[in-house]
């Protein structure tokens, strides 16, 4: 029999164990965490939206009508005009033709890859790409290549000794370093060789581009361009669930493919009305993606004047390079006895040797809060030896 208690050691040795905490409560910069208050600064609801009454009401609103439950998938009796509802306000939003409500992103990555590429085809993914699109990699049996960091003369390289169908599939923002694919010339490459262009923009939706319409839509992309795009809506959505929108052929193939659509049970009504609500908030208020912006700004420029070692990042993703596992967890319990919640973020979430903070803001922070993450920083500053030895 396989150890596994030797090996769950062998992680804590390493510095990769992992833990849960449990949250009370609502989701909001305040959070209860194991029953002590802290500031977080680490949730993927850039918008502040999670827990806004206009959502909640919404849930609520929708209930009696809907029931809760989704009892069956969309293609037995499960497809309910409250997501059909959605699909089209989705379509609209992103200014596509057509799209598809997924479960999860996890999913919708994981069934989207898999159904579009297949045994005998190739597909491309960012070294930096999602676990969800190297699963969904993985689960689609075609051949996978790998291609360097937003690294458009390597990918196309690749493409061009390469034949038959062929995917290229990136994060919009990636996930773990804030960063923005190289979008505009990614399309360029994929019309020149022929190969179909997915994009996953879980971390711009909401919060990039005009009226909150994501890196794709910042950039002017059209459905031509990025044939299929990907959204998540569990992160500035304030809701749970994805998207895939696109083409209304595409769409109409990934109903008939895309395993994770067809074999789970549509999820619940009710949510997919109160994300209707939420778009209408994302696409009404710019006040909060400005704020937003005046953050990070702000927080650039603090912490790099405290020595601290940012990655080119103009998103809500701040990750501050640590390198070591044990000084990136060091660092982050110092700030969470100062009432401060950043989680360490460690390999394989990560590559070898680049541990970092993942600081992460909301429109729900205030400057105030932001004052208290940096005297937080500015006092810990110390524990850092790496970042003080490359800054001078
Ligand atoms: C969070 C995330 C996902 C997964 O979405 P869920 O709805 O949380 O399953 C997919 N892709 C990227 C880039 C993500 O950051």
């Amino acid at each position: 029999m396989r150890d596994f208690a030797a090996e769950l050691e062998n992680r804590k040795q390493a510095g990769l164990y992992r833990t849960r905490r449990v949250i009370s409560g609502p989701q909001q910069p305040e959070l209860v965490s194991d029953g002590v208050p802290l500031l977080s600064f680490c949730s993927n609801d850039y918008l502040g939206l999670a827990s806004h009454p206009d959502i909640v009401r919404a849930v609520n609103d929708a209930m009696p009508h809907t029931g809760l439950g989704g009892a069956a998938s969309h293609l037995i009796c499960g497809h309910h005009d409250g997501h059909h509802q959605l699909e089209a306000r989705l379509a609209a939003f992103t200014g596509r033709s057509a799209a598809l409500f997924f479960s999860t992103g996890y999913m919708a990555n994981m069934g989207v890859i898999s159904a579009l590429a297949g045994r005998g085809d190739t597909v491309f993914s960012d070294r930096l790409n999602h676990a969800s699109i190297i699963d969904g990699c993985i689960l689609s049996r075609a051949r996978v290549r790998r291609y360097p960091h937003s690294d458009m003369g390597a990918l196309a390289d690749m493409l061009a000794v390469t034949g038959g169908h062929k995917l290229v599939v990136t994060d919009g923002v990636f996930s773990m370093d804030g960063d923005i694919a190289p979008l505009k010339e990614l399309a360029d490459l994929c019309r020149v060789h022929d190969a179909l262009l997915v994009v996953d923009d879980a971390h711009g939706v909401g919060v990039l581009g005009p009226q909150g319409r994501g890196s794709v839509a910042e950039l002017g992309l059209s459905e031509k361009d990025v044939p299929v795009l990907i959204g998540t809506l569990g992160k500035a959505v304030g809701t749970s669930g994805a998207f895939v929108a696109g083409p209304a052929l595409l769409m109409d193939y990934l109903v008939q493919k895309a395993r994770t659509y067809i074999y789970t049970t549509a999820m619940p009504p009710a949510i997919a009305l109160a994300t209707c609500a939420s778009l209408d908030l994302i696409e009404r208020e710019n006040s909060r993606r400005s704020h937003l912006q005046s953050l990070i700004e702000h927080f650039r420029r603090e912490a790099t004047a405290l020595g601290y070692e940012l990655m080119p990042s103009r998103t809500p993703i701040q990750p501050i390079m640590v390198g070591d596992n044990w000084t990136a967890l060091a660092l982050s319990k110092a700030l969470e006895q100062k009432g401060l919640l950043v989680t360490a973020i460690r390999p394989p979430t990560v590559p070898e040797g680049e541990a970092r903070l993942r600081v992460t803001f909301s429109a729900a922070h205030s400057t105030a809060d932001l004052e208290k993450l940096l005297t937080a920083l500015a006092e810990c500053r110390p524990m850092l030896k790496r970042a003080s030895a490359e800054a001078v």
